[in-house]
């Protein structure tokens, strides 16, 4: 069995060539090409043929191949959909904002939690993706488009907090300077709500943005929508954010789909108002993208309107997110399920 080397931590890959017997320096060099995106060990060309065919017997490096590329006409927007080493597929998107690039990554091929309004958790969970297969969203989406990627936003397919380890390990990855070094307040998290995870991700201090998708202040609504909120609750989940904050100093994001006559009352906003209040937090509402399989619509304008209109009237933050790659699929939760439609 060989060892997923993209996966290993400076740390770990300096052990590994220790006990082959190499020197220490080896691992800088190694781990260089690596995040340049190497896809073989012949390529690290200040490696002697010994030492490279020494590491092509205990290592393989992962490298996804591009199995469609979309490339939105409205914004420029690319989407990409990767095959995986074992044959599965998922998506990543490259959006270009003033600020910078942003790079959306799936942390799970399919998903569990089986949001009622999200494609992504249709054919539920095939697995979770490596350190390395999240490493190389980033990195191949840059070698690819060109796009120099300053931002990471983990909202792709998936629940990060339910591939909690591997998570926390491509964190490390990508954060670090000998690697593609993008800093922890670039990344942001997004999380259904795992109450619990969240405490642990609190406890480690990283200074990343963490977004949690409420889409609803009320357990009736929430747990209707949200299964992730059964058993655990709207209360339960507030108190873990008010934790994160305290522990982290961290200003948290409420995301908030608006579906019509589901969660887009003015009860609903005035309730959502008090909850942002009690952490902090700033809302950003996302019009609903609109779903094949789902029966839910967005929110009529009006609605919208008087929404914004109430949040702000109570002096919470709130912005209405843009939409990027309309043309492409690529918004929120429509990921992925379109190529497993074709195949099937
Ligand atoms: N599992 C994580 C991250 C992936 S989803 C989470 O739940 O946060 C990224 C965001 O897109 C979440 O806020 C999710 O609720 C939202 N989303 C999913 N389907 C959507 C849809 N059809 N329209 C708008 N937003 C959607």
């Amino acid at each position: 069995m060989k060892t997923d080397i993209k996966s290993m931590l400076p740390e770990e890959l300096e052990n590994a060539l220790m006990e082959m017997g190499e020197q220490k320096y080896r691992t800088k060099q190694i781990f260089t090409w690596l995040n340049r995106g190497v896809c073989s060990f012949d390529e690290m060309s200040d490696l002697s043929k010994k030492l490279r065919t020494a590491l092509s017997e205990r290592f393989y490096i992962t490298s996804p191949k591009i199995i469609r590329k979309q490339v939105s006409e409205l914004d420029g927007t690319v989407k990409y959909l990767w095959e995986l080493s074992d044959g599965n597929s998922i998506e990543t998107v490259v959006m270009s904002y003033k600020h910078g690039n942003t790079v959306c990554i799936s942390t799970q091929v399919g998903c569990r939690q089986g949001c009622a309004f999200c494609a992504s958790t249709i054919g539920g969970l095939v697995r979770d993706l490596e350190p390395s297969e999240m490493l190389d969203e980033v990195l191949f989406s840059q070698i690819d488009s060109g796009l120099p990627i300053s931002n990471i936003v983990l909202m792709g397919i998936g629940e990060p907090l339910d591939n909690f380890d591997n998570v926390i390990k491509f964190l490390k990855l990508i954060n670090h300077p000998g690697g593609m070094n993008i800093g922890m307040r670039h990344i942001s998290l997004s999380t259904c709500g795992l109450t619990e995870k969240i405490d642990k991700l609190a406890a480690l201090n990283l200074q990343l943005t963490l977004s949690i998708s409420l889409h609803a202040p009320d357990d009736e609504t929430r747990s209707k929508i949200m299964p992730a909120n059964r058993g655990r609750g709207v209360d339960e989940l507030i108190s873990a954010c008010k934790r994160y904050f305290e522990h982290t100093g961290r200003r948290i994001s409420f995301e908030y789909a608006m579906i019509d006559g589901v969660n887009d009352t003015p009860a609903h906003a005035k309730l959502l108002s008090e909850k942002a209040k009690a952490v902090g937090a700033h809302v950003n509402l996302i019009p609903l993208n609109h779903v094949e399989e789902r029966k839910y619509k967005p929110s009529k304008p009006e609605n919208l309107k008087t929404f914004i209109n109430i949040l702000e009237n109570n002096g919470i933050n709130t912005t209405v997110r843009r939409s990027l790659g309309g043309d492409v699929d690529a918004s929120c939760g429509q990921l992925r399920r379109s190529a497993v439609k074709q195949n099937s």
